[in-house]
């Protein structure tokens, strides 16, 4: 095992818990043991919960103002080790190094931005007689459920409002990226009340006893569209509340004007940014055929100066895939589109040597039908598609089980938003990907979610709505009707 990790133990009611049997972690980018970290049974799970449960109607009942205070502590101390947990997300998830750092400080930032966040009471109507408010109370236990792609940020972007709506929560990372969730829980533990924030590590298992465990009464989950219906099931026992974050197959259109010297840059990273494991990124991109074959060109030229490597080498701009199934499953999406005589104009030999590296991978014109353009590749393959009219490209981009996000490229804005408003989709970028905020909601249409997070709307996923109605003027009623 490597030497340059410590140990962490789960954050289990305040206190720093290891289990008998454990999980390796793997370094992507050389595949060596680089850890060995906890792994939950049931028994480790139920313990969790109950210490959950007990540390729930105290936190509850401090206000709003003594739970933001307690989250901004919890930014401010995870900002502070910001480069420690910057070092661990690249030996575990394979980003480069300047990348996960930037994703710490964001995730502080976003941490401080939902803090400041409230869901007022509202007064939903004030007559002499009659007094109606609304209000949101927190459901009890959050179970949240992260994936490996973005292990800070998303988990962040959970455990902040969970936490701000007053409730406790029990946080499972994936099994590929547990270390900075045990770090996270590590200084969590210093910060709040014992049993307000657990973070437990285990198998796929684990995530499926959340879902269906009695003790937990939400689930706010992110990860594959799969996973997310086998959630869906697991929670419907008692009738959990579920946010589900799901996969997608992002179409971006570059229209007819876009200058490819001016939009090949930012298109491009709209697909490969973290070695192209994002939910959002662009998964098929369609380019109007006036432009195609020049705007196909500056992209293979400026792929071809993207670096490759370890995350941990100064000047890679894109690190290994982060596991071996995802590497597989590209390999698989690489030689299919071989196969099936689709062009490959960038890549698409993988070496063999340690480390999930898969070169960046571009496919001239697939058919529309093809598995590379249907399936949410998630890894360094990009099919590039020709289009003649925007009714076309319009269908075309809706013609999917998924509506994460999407793209549109191009000059005129006002042709552009024509676009973007057709598009089915919870979210639409103009000339810019990935911008999201805990100001905007974030959510998927068709098989890419359920809810949302982030804003006020994303917050209400924490609660109940409450109404308390009050007759101000107290009528006595007599036999035949109202007085
Ligand atoms: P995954 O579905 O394999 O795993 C996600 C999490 O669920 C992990 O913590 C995993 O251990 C857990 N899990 C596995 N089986 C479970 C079960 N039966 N019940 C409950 N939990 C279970 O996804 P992944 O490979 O970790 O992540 C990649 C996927 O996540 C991609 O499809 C990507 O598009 C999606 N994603 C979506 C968003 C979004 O906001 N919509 C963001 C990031 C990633």
């Amino acid at each position: 095992m490597g030497t340059t990790v410590k140990q962490f133990g789960m954050t289990v009611n305040g206190e720093a818990v290891y289990t008998k049997n454990t999980l390796p972690v793997i370094n992507p980018a050389n595949e060596e043991v680089i850890a060995q970290v906890p792994h939950a049974d049931q028994n480790d799970l139920n313990h969790t919960v109950n210490a959950a449960k007990a540390a729930s109607p105290a936190w509850a009942a401090r206000s709003a103002e003594e739970r933001a205070a307690k989250l901004e502590a919890f930014a401010d101390a995870f900002y502070e080790q910001r480069d420690e947990l910057a070092r661990l997300f690249t030996l575990e998830m394979g980003r480069p190094l300047k990348g996960s750092l930037q994703e710490v400080i964001g995730s502080s930032k976003s941490c401080k931005m939902i803090a400041g966040q409230r869901l007022e009471n509202e007064i939903l109507e004030e007559t002499e007689q009659h007094f109606v408010e609304k209000s949101y109370t927190p459901l009890g236990v959050a179970g949240l459920i992260v994936p490996w792609n973005f292990p800070v940020t998303l988990a962040i972007w959970k455990i902040a409002p969970a936490l701000l709506t007053g409730n406790t929560i029990v946080m499972k990372p994936s099994p590929n990226t547990p270390l900075t969730a045990l770090f996270l829980g590590k200084i969590a533990k210093d910060i709040f009340p014992a049993g307000v924030v657990n973070v437990v590590t285990g198998g796929n298992e684990l995530g499926a006893w959340m879902t269906e465990h009695p003790g937990i009464d939400k689930i706010s989950f992110t990860g594959s569209t799969a996973t997310g219906k086998k959630v869906m099931q697991g929670a419907a026992d008692n009738l959990k509340r579920i946010t589900l974050e799901l996969g997608g197959n992002d179409a971006a259109i570059v229209l007819e004007d876009a200058d490819p010297k001016k939009f090949v840059e930012p298109v491009f990273w709209a697909a490969f940014r973290n070695t192209a494991q994002i939910c959002i990124a662009s998964k098929r991109l369609y380019v109007h055929e006036n432009i195609y074959d020049e705007f196909l060109a500056e992209l293979v030229n400026y792929a071809k100066t993207v670096n490759v490597g370890d995350g941990m080498d100064s000047d890679t701009m894109i690190g290994p895939v982060q596991n071996n199934m995802q590497f597989e499953k590209v390999k698989d999406l690489i030689e299919d589109a071989k196969s099936s005589g689709a062009t490959i104009v960038c890549g698409g030999d993988v070496e063999d040597k340690p480390g999930y590296f898969i070169p960046i991978t571009i496919v001239d014109n697939p058919a529309e039908d093809s598995r590379v353009v249907q399936e949410e590749a998630f890894g360094p393959i990009l099919p590039v598609l020709k289009y003649h009219d925007y009714e076309d490209v319009i269908q075309r981009a809706n013609d999917s089980i998924y509506g994460l996000a999407g793209s549109v490229w191009g000059e005129d804005l006002t042709f552009a938003k024509s676009i973007a408003d057709r598009l089915e989709t919870g979210t639409v970028w103009i000339n810019e990907a990935h911008i999201l905020s805990p100001k905007f909601p974030f959510g998927g249409h068709k098989h890419s979610g359920i809810g949302v997070e982030h804003s006020r709307e994303g917050l209400a996923e924490y609660t109940n709505t409450k109404v308390v109605m009050m007759r101000k003027k107290y009528f006595f009623y007599k036999r035949g009707g109202r007085l």
